[in-house]
């Protein structure tokens, strides 16, 4: 089997239970009704509250998304810096791209989310291939930017210029005493006659203190005056929107299991465009299909000098005290052998899958092998893409600490991985912090980690321990100092 007649009538399972909308041809996006046939089906059940608020994004990005009047008239007035205009009700968030395909697909999650909670309409930077990737997740209208109209120096043309240097941000100008006052109280106000009409927000990296007063109530009313907003995040940082006063129980009620954000909002937003899913169908059928059980290993290695065989050696001694692949092809305590057993390796090397199959034989499959990460290149995306996807379709997971790329694979499959250990990138000595006892203990959660937490209270006016705040937020097994929803 590999290819399947579309469905001809779409049922509640096609739709992940409501979280999709049935407005789509199934031709368009074959991957949008297809992809639960792939995954077992979850005990995680969107709420009808979440369902609700999805429903109501749909209708304000058909009402103010591109092709609509209203949205030239606000990408004029963003130009003219005319400020707040008609009573159209309509703001804007525009997601700039920045970074990896996994580290993209987090901070594109984290954007839509912020722009539900704030009834903002969410564009993403098109400037890369998000077109080519995604099928659009909004019936009716795009969510790609859309530069027809504006100026040749509208700001919406140099958001990759931003940077984090421009004075129209949000740190700056706390920093710089902007046109803001600060209350007693902590209240902060507009303090020009009107706000500005667009505010740049660096979340990227190790961003500033300044900066990551973001998280406070205060400054989100702050920017909730303000119609056009610009977000440069590489991180999932939808814990941190958990841990900012107004937004708590809003989210709360959306998520009655906090542990299933990602999984059920990744599987809203990220469906695979049809080359992409006919790659990842094909692929599937031909190598995984057929086994009883499938292993996905995926390899990332982040130091230049740690040794290939420190990374093999880790990953074996992963696999075999789990108990997720066995010494020999002899048969496991399960029942099962080994050949019953497909093992989906991904790295950006071929190595590691060579001694594998050394090891383990015919069941070791690897997709391809790019030797290094590229940018502004469609095809290697396409192929980056596939392969998170085929991994989410495994029933067990190695993921590789610190990766983005594991987080996506793992929230989409749903799976708690096992998380080989690193050290830190920026760590001169790639041992640093590596414990051979335990080379991969399983992550908490299926959730991702949000790797620069702010742990500053706004209302306290100090740092707090941020795993001590509410039951639902830990420390991450890789990152030590990120945090995720559990
Ligand atoms: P991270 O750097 O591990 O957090 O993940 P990102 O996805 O943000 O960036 C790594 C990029 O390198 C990916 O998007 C791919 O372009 C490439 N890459 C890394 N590992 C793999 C892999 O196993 N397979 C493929 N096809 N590409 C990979």
């Amino acid at each position: 089997r590999d290819w399947e007649p579309p469905p001809s009538n779409i049922t509640a399972d096609h739709l992940l239970d409501g979280l999709l909308t049935a407005d789509f041809s199934f031709e368009s996006c074959r991957s949008r009704y297809e992809f639960a046939g792939y995954h077992k089906k979850s005990s995680h059940k969107p709420s009808p509250y979440l369902i609700a608020k999805l429903r109501k994004q749909e209708a304000l990005q058909k009402r103010c998304g591109p092709g609509t009047t209203t949205y030239e008239n606000a990408v004029r007035r963003l130009d003219s810096g005319e400020g707040v205009g008609g009573d159209d009700g309509c703001r804007y968030l525009v997601y700039i791209s920045y970074r990896g395909l996994g580290n993209r697909m987090l901070a594109i999650t984290s954007s839509f989310l912020y722009a539900v909670l704030t009834e903002r309409v969410l564009l993403v930077d098109g400037g890369r291939d998000a077109g080519e990737l995604f099928c659009e997740p909004f019936p009716g209208t795009t969510w790609l930017l859309q530069l027809a109209g504006a100026g040749w120096f509208s700001p919406l043309r140099s958001l990759q210029g931003y940077l984090g240097g421009s004075k129209q941000s949000l740190g700056n100008m706390l920093q710089s005493g902007g046109p803001v006052s600060v209350s007693a109280d902590g209240n902060v106000s507009w303090s020009a006659p009107r706000p500005p009409t667009y505010l740049y927000v660096h979340l990227a990296g190790r961003y500033g203190f300044h900066d990551s007063l973001f998280f406070c109530g205060a400054h989100q009313r702050l920017l909730g005056e303000v119609p056009w907003l610009f977000l440069w995040t590489d991180n999932y940082i939808v814990p941190g929107l958990f841990l900012t006063p107004p937004f708590r129980g809003e989210l709360e009620a959306m998520f009655p299991e906090k542990d299933a954000v990602f999984y059920h909002l990744g599987h809203y937003l990220f469906h695979p465009a049809n080359p992409v899913w006919h790659a990842v169908t094909r692929y599937y059928w031909s190598n995984l299909a057929g086994a009883a059980r499938r292993v996905g290993v995926q390899i990332r290695v982040f130091q230049k000098n740690q040794p290939p065989q420190a990374v093999l050696d880790q990953l074996l001694s992963c696999v075999r005290g789990e108990g997720l692949l066995q010494e020999t092809t002899t048969v496991a305590a399960n029942g099962t052998s080994s050949s019953d057993t497909a093992v989906l390796v991904t790295s950006l090397s071929s190595w590691y899958y060579e001694r594998l199959r050394d090891e383990y034989g015919g069941g070791v499959h690897q997709p391809s092998h790019e030797g290094r990460q590229r940018w502004h290149d469609a095809a290697h995306d396409m192929r980056a893409l596939s392969e998170m996807v085929l991994l989410s379709m495994c029933d067990e997971l190695v993921t590789s600490g610190y990766s983005t790329f594991g987080y996506v694979a793992q929230g989409l499959a749903g799976l708690r991985p096992w998380v080989m250990t690193r050290a830190p990138m920026w760590a001169d000595d790639w041992t640093e912090g590596l414990d051979p006892r335990e080379p991969c203990p399983r992550a908490i959660s299926v959730e991702p980690c949000f790797h620069s937490p702010s742990a500053y209270d706004c209302a306290a006016g100090r740092d707090v321990e941020l795993d001590k705040v509410t039951p639902y937020i830990r420390h991450c097994v890789d990152v030590k100092w990120g945090i995720k929803l559990v």
